[in-house]
């Protein structure tokens, strides 16, 4: 399926500061905008429905399921997540760049619906900054961290599914890669072709 708008999809295992990227590159290129999910997930301290997240009960989110109103949906660490099929699509026929951050499950499944999209992953610097990420203030159970290492490890076997990947050392370098890659997205033929039809139509006659 071609659209005028750009698909992006970035994935990360927890830890790999894709929040933090993302948040600034919808600073640096207001054009972009971010697909807001549904989950079956708590809020956590700070964050509003309707923002981060579309706070749902988990009958809520079968509900929505059962209806076809995901694109694609997917259980991470025990709660469950989608994207919006319907709001999704609109934003891409009206020619809205929109990002999706989602995990590798769903990576895969939005794959199938919109092989153009542009899937980026991010790593962490390295696994020991990882662990110390992971391990955050200190409050969690050794049991716990190793829970979410395994996860992100889990996560990580399937970057090489994303055509692009970026290993977030410093965040301004990560944040100008992350730039980079919208760029070049949305410059790929097939997009700007249908960005721009009349004209190309105008130069592809004989
Ligand atoms: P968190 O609960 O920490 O915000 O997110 C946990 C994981 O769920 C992250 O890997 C995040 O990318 C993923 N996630 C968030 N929204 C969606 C979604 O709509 N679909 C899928 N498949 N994963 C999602």
């Amino acid at each position: 399926m071609t659209n005028p708008g750009t698909l992006f999809i970035v994935t990360a295992p927890s830890g790999a500061g894709k929040t933090t990227l993302v948040k600034d590159l919808l600073e640096r290129d207001p054009q972009v905008q971010l697909s807001v999910s549904y989950t079956t997930r708590a809020p956590r301290a700070g964050e509003q429905d309707g923002r981060e997240y579309h706070f749902v009960s988990i009958d809520a989110f079968v509900e929505l399921r059962n209806q076809g109103e995901f694109l694609e949906w997917a259980e991470v660490h025990g709660n469950y997540y989608g994207t919006s099929k319907n709001w999704l699509k609109a934003q891409l026929a009206a020619g809205n760049d929109t990002l999706v951050e989602i995990d590798w499950q769903g990576a895969q499944q939005v794959r199938r619906v919109f092989p153009d999209a542009v899937g980026v992953f991010i790593l962490p610097p390295s696994l020991e900054v990882l662990e110390q990420r992971l391990r955050g203030r200190g409050t969690d159970s050794d049991v716990v961290i190793s829970q979410r290492l395994l996860a992100a490890r889990g996560e990580m076997r399937h970057m090489g599914e994303f055509p692009y990947v970026i290993i977030n050392r410093t965040l301004s370098t990560a944040l100008d890669d992350l730039v980079a890659i919208v760029r070049s997205g949305r410059l790929r033929y097939a997009n700007q072709r249908s960005c721009y039809p009349d004209f190309f139509a105008s130069l592809e006659q004989d």
